[in-house]
């Protein structure tokens, strides 16, 4: 459980100056993640590459170039959605990040969900997915929403797998198309009550 007494700029400060793993000493720029909150949607990739790693923001590159379509054909822009990834710094050459950066990062990933309070978690290839769906295969259950505890995920393939091989992309675009009825029929978020302020004591003097 975390209570939010915290911002989407403070957890952003704590990713740029953080050395809890590896991934530290071969960044340029961190990569906290980008979005409004609360933001309905969520989106959750693996870690910056290198266009990220520049310009200490999320899907940037190519595969952000397609992320971008992809929310198009559902009618939204980047600026209304939140995008994250599992690892925030780069890790090098652009190999898979390993379980104990995946670790080190994740209070951070935890936070920014907690903030964000999205309806819908969009996991972006199986790193995401599998902070989720664990033992899971990405080509079983993409497109297939789960609730767990509260909170909806929606696993898709990563985008950049959709660049690189042509059967993933119809995939990726179908499996966009069914986000809208899905936020359609999440009921919105209950705000939480206010806290009613005790009865004033009487003076007596
Ligand atoms: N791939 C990712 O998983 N995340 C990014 O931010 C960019 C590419």
């Amino acid at each position: 459980m975390i209570t939010i007494s915290r911002s989407l700029a403070d957890v952003a400060a704590d990713v740029r100056g953080c050395t809890r793993c590896g991934l530290c000493k071969g960044r340029k720029l961190a990569v906290p993640g980008e979005g409004p909150a609360p933001s309905e949607l969520m989106f959750i990739g693996e870690g910056p590459g290198f266009h990220e790693n520049e310009q200490g923001r999320p899907f940037v590159g190519p595969a952000g170039k397609f992320l971008q379509q992809l929310l198009a054909s559902i009618g939204l822009t980047r600026q209304q959605v939140f995008i994250a990834n599992v690892v925030k710094c780069r890790p090098p050459g652009n190999r898979d990040p390993l379980p104990e950066e995946i670790a080190a990062c994740a209070t951070f990933l935890d936070e920014q969900i907690a903030i964000v309070r999205p309806k819908v978690i969009v996991t972006l290839g199986r790193f995401s997915m599998a902070r989720w769906f664990q033992g899971e295969s990405i080509s079983r259950i993409h497109g297939q929403p789960k609730n767990f505890g509260g909170q909806w995920v929606f696993p898709c393939f990563h985008p950049a797998a959709a660049l690189h091989q042509e059967k993933f992309r119809s995939l990726i675009e179908a499996d966009f198309l069914k986000i809208p009825a899905l936020l359609a029929s999440i009921a919105p978020a209950e705000e939480p009550l206010p806290i009613e302020e005790p009865p004033q004591q009487l003076a007596l003097f």
